[in-house]
């Protein structure tokens, strides 16, 4: 039996990019034909744009797939990349980064301020017995240290693991195990939903439950009062107080440059590591051409966190190593309220916006009314990552953000792939709402059979990606057998068919009628309904592109006629009546909207209206812990979750529901 995904939906709108945008483009139409005639020839290409030390002798080592090198024999320093070599070059006083706190201080970090802070926080590691090959766990709120932290691990060789500063003790705890730090970079705290939350007693917790951490940094961010112990040393007692030359010395292209663990979306989070050469050829490149950037005019925005990978390839090494100037941003979204992120752009002009579409579903559910109150005009391209954006919230971006001008790139990558795999280009591509439209160039990605053929267009299957590329994980840490079964054992040669490695992201997709890709979710969440694969990214999206949702989340739930039933859990606009039997005739209305956009099969057997959903830190719905409650079983790993209170929440509303 063939396990190809159907094709429910058609989306038929299309945005070519405004003309002056295409016309001074940093990447135009001819670099797919490029990276197409000579793929290696390509990638160098894009190497070139950083300083090397020591030129690479070859440029891709694939003698013992799946395990990678690229750039051969090749020497350079990322810090020196990301900051030193712009201010050789003169630009010491550009902004580096518009820092914004949450309670409204700012701090303005210029390229130069940045170079010293580097070098000071180099030299404090090294005096600290931190050297080339050693793990650093950063743990951090979203302050400017938190990058600094990262690049000074980069100058000397320290491979950092960064742990989203929200996590909890155990998990912090078990990260530290498994990478084995030696050193711990914190803070005493930072601001959340506008009060100082804390950070030390989880990394006080953390140290004590294992022996390996020597030394814990504290930068000192909200003032409140910590405990001590012996292994603590006050990052302005020790950093701002180191000398701020640091010579740095280059390192091997295939020096391991960072741990960083998954979202845990699906399961237990697995310990992707990175190296240097080909993760910043590729991070610098993408960002370059995905955004656009022209470093002397634009002000970017990526408001992910830095311990995620968006925040790794998009806030620290692309935009950096591109000279960029950028924001960052410290707190919540509606703190001190909802225009808190419009207030942002409009305060800093912001030009370039990278986000999530979990922001985007929640800023349609807080209303159109929010971001109209300010000016926007400043944007000018906008980009979505992280799970699938339905094309109604697509359409939402572009024409309540965007003001109908700007582009939406909407970039599909993975921690494992370390940069934006497919994309649109913003001055080639017209993009269609909902789908990430095309390999970027040099990147070969196909969706396949169960048989790893290649599905013509029209056709669903499995995302799979057919060569190596620059920034691909080189291994899961310390775990090399659990790096070939997770990626590498479905298809092809690791599959033991023939001589060609193929990568499976885990992730399904299809081809339409002009190839374009449209990502359909997780095929672990991919619902088999009277024989039909059914995606819930499809289902979603025609929920959502209901007035009156703002978001959507479909499991399949076991069913006694139809094998899998589809159960579907959503978040109603902030105007939208679900009082009693307003409420009834709304989920009989959704549930006649999605048979007649998709067809009967897709139409879902229970709607759940909720006001919360529950997703990992990261906000990506957690479809396997609904999947739990549909069926009624105590629920899988937790640790990623983002507020176990939702779960109590569906769960009892769930039994009271009819
Ligand atoms: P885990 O692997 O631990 O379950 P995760 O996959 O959520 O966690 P990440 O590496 O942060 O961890 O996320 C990558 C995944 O996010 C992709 O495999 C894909 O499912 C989803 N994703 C990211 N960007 C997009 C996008 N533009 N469109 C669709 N899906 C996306
Ligand atoms: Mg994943």
């Amino acid at each position: 039996m063939s396990e190809t995904l159907e094709n429910l939906s058609s989306e038929t709108r299309q945005f070519p990019p405004p003309a002056d945008l295409a016309a001074n483009a940093n990447v135009k139409a001819d670099a797919y034909e490029e990276a197409a005639s000579n793929r290696l020839a390509f990638w160098a290409k894009q190497a070139g744009r950083l300083a090397w030390s020591k030129p690479w002798t070859q440029i891709l080592d694939w003698s013992n797939p799946p395990f990678a090198k690229w750039f051969v024999g090749g020497e350079l320093n990322l810090a020196y990349n990301c900051v030193d070599r712009h201010v050789e070059a003169g630009l010491g006083d550009r902004v580096a980064i518009h820092w914004e706190g949450e309670p409204g201080d700012t701090r303005t970090v210029t390229y130069a301020e940045l170079l010293k802070l580097v070098s000071q926080a180099a030299n404090t590691l090294t005096d600290l017995g931190v050297t080339a090959g050693d793990r650093v766990m950063i743990y951090l709120p979203m302050i400017p240290e938190a990058a600094v932290a990262m690049l000074a691990c980069a100058r000397i060789g320290a491979t950092h693991s960064v742990v989203f500063g929200g996590f909890s003790v155990d998990a912090l705890a078990t990260r530290i195990d498994d990478a084995d730090a030696k050193v711990v970079i914190t803070a005493d705290g930072g601001y959340r939903r506008g009060k100082p939350s804390a950070l030390k007693p989880t990394v006080d917790e953390a140290v004590a439950r294992t022996d390996r951490i020597e030394h814990v940094l504290v930068v000192r961010r909200t003032g409140e009062e910590v405990a001590w112990t012996d292994k603590d040393k006050w990052w302005h007692e020790t950093v701002e107080q180191a000398s701020p030359e640091h010579k740095a010395q280059p390192f091997d292209s295939e020096h391991p440059l960072f741990i960083l663990y998954t979202s845990g979306t699906t399961g237990k989070p697995k310990g992707i590591l990175h190296t240097t050469g080909g993760y910043l050829t590729q991070a610098s490149y993408t960002h370059h051409a995905v955004f656009d950037l022209k470093p002397e005019t634009d002000v970017y925005w990526c408001t992910a966190d830095i311990g995620w990978v968006t925040g790794h390839s998009y806030i620290v090494y692309g935009p950096l190593s591109n000279g960029a100037t950028q924001v960052m941003y410290e707190g919540t979204p509606d703190t001190p309220d909802r225009g808190r992120f419009w207030q942002i752009v409009d305060k800093y002009k912001v030009s370039i916006l990278y986000t999530a579409p979990t922001l985007i579903r929640t800023m349609m559910k807080w209303g159109d009314d929010i971001p109209a109150k300010y000016d926007l005009s400043s944007l000018r391209v906008l980009g979505s990552v992280g799970e699938p954006i339905n094309p109604e919230a697509w359409i939402w971006y572009r024409e309540h953000v965007g003001r109908e001008r700007t582009p939406i790139v909407d970039t599909w990558w993975q921690t494992e792939t370390g940069a934006i795999m497919i994309s649109p280009l913003p001055g080639v591509t017209a993009a269609k709402p909902g789908s990430a439209m095309t390999a970027l160039p040099g990147i070969g990605a196909d969706v396949v059979d169960d048989q790893a053929q290649s599905v013509p267009d029209g056709g669903g299957g499995f995302l799979v990606l057919r060569e190596p590329w620059p920034s691909m994980l080189r291994t899961i840490w310390g775990d090399d057998q659990r790096f070939l079964d997770t990626y590498w054992s479905r298809f092809g040669a690791g599959a033991g068919n023939g001589d060609e490695w193929i990568y499976f992201a885990g992730d399904g997709a299809k081809k339409d009628e002009d190839g374009a890709l449209w990502l359909l979710g997780r095929v672990d969440d991919v619902m088999l309904v009277s024989g039909h694969n059914i995606s819930t990214t499809e289902v979603e999206s025609a929920l959502v592109s209901h007035p009156s949702v703002a978001e959507a989340a479909v499991v399949g739930a076991t069913d006694p006629t139809t094998g899998q039933a589809i159960v579907a859990f959503t978040i109603p606009r902030g105007n939208v009546d679900t009082e009693g039997e307003a409420g009834e005739a709304l989920i009989k209305d959704l549930r006649n909207h999605v048979a007649k956009t998709l067809g009967p099969i897709a139409k879902p057997r229970q709607i759940m209206l909720v006001t919360e959903l529950p997703k990992t830190r990261s906000g990506k719905i957690m479809r396997r812990l609904l999947r739990d409650v549909a069926e009624n079983r105590s629920l899988g790993d937790v640790t990623t979750l983002q507020d176990s209170t939702v779960m109590d929440l569906i769960s009892s509303g769930l039994k009271t529901a009819k």
